[in-house]
């Protein structure tokens, strides 16, 4: 069988893509992840979990609202920006939505209708052009397949063997590396933490809460010390009065950071690229999950209208993402530069007061 679509990857842009594709083509959409069995997730994707305005207004464009088992406590409203290269703290508001990650993945994959094929615990092991279509070969349930498609999408996240098959030549954005450990905590912290600290990132580490634990996370681009370095940070946040308990999970992967705009890659020849896999990703805060969802979509939108010239339609439709991250760059410069931050920060501008014995 010769399938329209294959796309690689049912996280938020893959299966917003497969949601949105016109019934008129034939899709399959294949993950590693076990993303439909019951038991617990044995590849779940490393990430903070939090939804922020931007991915909230993408999801009322849609027409979705979050199902009640997908939100996780506390839910923040604000976000306390420790300084620790310029000894500065300051409170600010923010409208995050604290989600299970993983369930919000199912949610968003369980929406995708019955017409396309999906597959689980499927692996993309590569793929070669032959005479107009694409053969990509996986890894399904323990027996190597050949499938035949006329159009491959690679929606596989940072470590995206598609865009790495497609644009070999091509730069990646930098590349950090992220540890996320959940450590058991009776305390319950009302902000999102972001820390700023030259010693552990030139990006930031974060704490966020998920009902008994809370998440110390990292983005390093130091991978070579990144345990090391992780490690100052944890031990840095108990001299600064946090409790953090019993580690139960430790989590790593990859983190894109695009700092150019040649460093997106969108499409080649039948082959395009969504989310994070194409370098969708905000290069100052790390927040991917919009990103996702709007690329999902433009490519459902140019696909829908015909596949011929699909790519010109889709580069065209993403000027706006791809120039709202040239936007995102300036204001890394401002908020990485320490000098920068710290006047920013003194002025207070935007910052609010909070109770002093809050925790
Ligand atoms: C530590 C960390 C914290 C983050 N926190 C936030 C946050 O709080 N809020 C936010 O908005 N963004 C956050 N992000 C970014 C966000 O997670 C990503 O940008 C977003 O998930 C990208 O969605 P995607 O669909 O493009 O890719 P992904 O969500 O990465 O999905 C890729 C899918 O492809 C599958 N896949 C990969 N390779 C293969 C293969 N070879 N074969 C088959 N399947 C494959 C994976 O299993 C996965 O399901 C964070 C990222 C990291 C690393």
């Amino acid at each position: 069988m010769v399938y329209d679509i294959v796309i690689v990857g049912g996280g938020p842009s893959g299966s917003t893509l497969a949601r949105m594709l016109d019934e008129k083509y034939k899709v399959l959409l294949i993950d590693k992840r076990n993303l439909y069995d019951e038991i617990n997730f044995k590849r779940e994707k490393c990430c903070g979990g939090l939804l922020a305005p931007d991915a909230q207004k993408v999801l009322a464009q849609f027409g979705l609202g979050l199902p009640k088992d997908v939100i996780v406590g506390p839910q923040m409203f604000s976000v306390r920006s420790i300084d620790i290269d310029n000894h500065i703290l300051k409170y600010y508001q923010r409208h995050y939505i604290n989600v299970h990650r993983e369930k919000f993945d199912r949610w968003l994959l369980s929406l995708v209708p019955q017409n396309v094929q999906v597959m689980t615990s499927c692996i993309f092991k590569g793929y070669r052009e032959t005479e107009g279509n694409i053969e990509v070969e996986v890894f399904n349930q323990g027996v190597t397949e050949k499938i035949s498609t006329k159009l491959l999408v690679g929606a596989d996240g940072a470590t995206s063997k598609v865009r790495r098959m497609a644009f070999e030549n091509d730069k990646l954005p930098d590349r950090y590396v992220s540890i996320q450990k959940w450590y058991k905590t009776s305390k319950e912290s009302p902000h999102f933490i972001s820390i700023f600290d030259e010693e552990v990132t030139d990006f930031y580490s974060w704490v966020i809460q998920k009902e008994d634990y809370a998440i110390v996370g990292a983005a390093i681009l130091d991978y070579a010390n990144a345990n090391e370095k992780f490690q100052i940070l944890v031990e840095k946040l108990r001299k600064k009065g946090y409790e953090f308990g019993k580690c139960i999970k430790r989590e790593g992967t990859w983190i894109m950071r695009p700092r150019k705009l040649n460093q997106i890659n969108l499409f080649k020849g039948n082959v395009a690229l969504i989310g994070e896999a194409g370098g969708f990703i905000s290069p100052s805060s790390a927040e991917g999950i919009s990103y996702a969802l709007k690329s999902g979509a433009i490519l459902a939108d140019c696909i829908n209208h015909s596949m011929k010239n699909y790519g010109l339609r889709y580069k065209r439709k993403t000027t706006k993402l791809r120039i709202n991250i040239f936007v995102k760059n300036l204001k890394s410069l401002l908020m990485y530069n320490k000098f920068t931050r710290k006047l920013i920060m003194k002025t207070g501008v935007l910052a609010m007061e909070v109770h002093k014995n809050v925790y």
